[in-house]
């Protein structure tokens, strides 16, 4: 893939004040969000947390109820036909013709675009160049899904939208459509994806917004929403009935040293270099050897639930 340059100078995303409602529900409420060029921004949410609908009024499918959307600086519902060389949108479920090829499906969204990347390269970067000529009905949920984000990226588009984009793939396959993600953000493609997998946003997304009931509850970088909020810890294993009142006046105030079972210690607080060498040294004064001693960090599922008070998966 070639560099995109600069063509998009307009912030590719921007959300302000956004809400939709069906009915009573209100899917989206009241959102603000910015994705910046060349990010890969993850909207992670549980089911009917409003991801889709977020999406899709990005896409110019639907339309806000109050607030507005831009896209590459537009409007995307009164300006789709000039959006629409310029993004690529990988709808879920895939969308295809049932009695197209796969091969020949690609080819010809290629020859819409102008300067569309080697359909034959894609397929193979999917892993799709054994099933190019199979019919869209008859490839697997994961082949179709790999088509369709084929399809979503082959025109170059600045901004590619994807929603699930590895929902119902085995391990392999999935690992395949992050990498292939993965050269878009190289190239300078801004991408917005939907997931509620956490791996997925974890791995891939420089920017993450958890989304619950259509209302943002943290924004952050993968590593900032793990160490946000609540404590980590620090476990290790040491001879039993050591003396923690020397570790305790030289750690901060608000950190907790214990001896959890005999010979089993927890130093509850953010644990950090700083707090790591204290411990060490103290060790060291009483000449003992610490094993085992382990880290143990948040997960993006602890910061969920914590911050929504349930689980994010289905
Ligand atoms: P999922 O992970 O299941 O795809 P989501 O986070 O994408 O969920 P949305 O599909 O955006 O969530 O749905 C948000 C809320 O709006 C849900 O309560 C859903 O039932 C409702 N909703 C979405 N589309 C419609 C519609 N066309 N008509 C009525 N209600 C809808």
């Amino acid at each position: 893939m070639t560099q995109q340059g600069a063509r998009a100078s307009a912030v590719p995303v921007r959300l302000h004040g956004v809400t939709k409602r069906y009915g009573s529900t209100v899917a989206v409420a009241g959102l603000d969000l910015e994705v910046q060029t060349a990010e890969v921004f993850a909207l992670l949410g549980p089911n009917g947390a409003g991801k889709t609908t977020t999406v899709e009024m990005c896409e110019g499918f639907i339309r806000p109820d109050t607030g507005t959307v831009e896209i590459l600086g537009l409007d995307p519902g009164a300006d789709n036909a000039r959006l629409r060389e310029r993004i690529g949108v990988m709808l879920q479920g895939g969308g295809g013709y049932p009695a197209a090829r796969a091969g020949e499906m690609l080819n010809l969204v290629a020859s819409y675009a102008a300067d569309p990347l080697d359909p034959a390269w894609l397929m193979d970067t999917l892993g799709l160049t054994e099933a190019a000529r199979t019919t869209y009905r008859r490839l697997s949920g994961g082949q179709q899904q790999r088509l369709a984000l084929a399809c979503a990226v082959v025109g170059r588009p600045e901004l590619v939208f994807l929603d699930e984009p590895t929902a119902g793939m085995d391990a392999h396959a999935r690992i395949v459509v992050w990498e292939l993600i993965d050269a878009l953000r190289r190239d300078g493609v801004t991408v917005m994806l939907t997931t509620h997998q956490l791996t997925e946003a974890e791995e891939l997304a420089d920017r993450i917004m958890i989304i619950d009931h259509g209302r943002p509850v943290a924004t952050g970088t993968p590593d900032e929403l793990m160490r946000s909020g609540a404590e980590n810890q620090l476990r290790f294993r040491a001879p039993r009935m050591l003396d923690l009142s020397l570790l305790v006046s030289a750690l901060p105030e608000s950190y907790r040293a214990t001896e959890t079972a005999p010979g089993e210690y927890l130093i509850e607080g953010a644990i950090n270099p700083q707090v790591l060498a204290t411990v060490t040294a103290w060790c060291a004064r009483l000449d003992v050897l610490a094993t085992d001693m382990r880290v143990e960090q948040r997960s993006l599922e602890d910061v969920f639930l914590e911050l929504t008070g349930r689980e994010l998966r289905p």
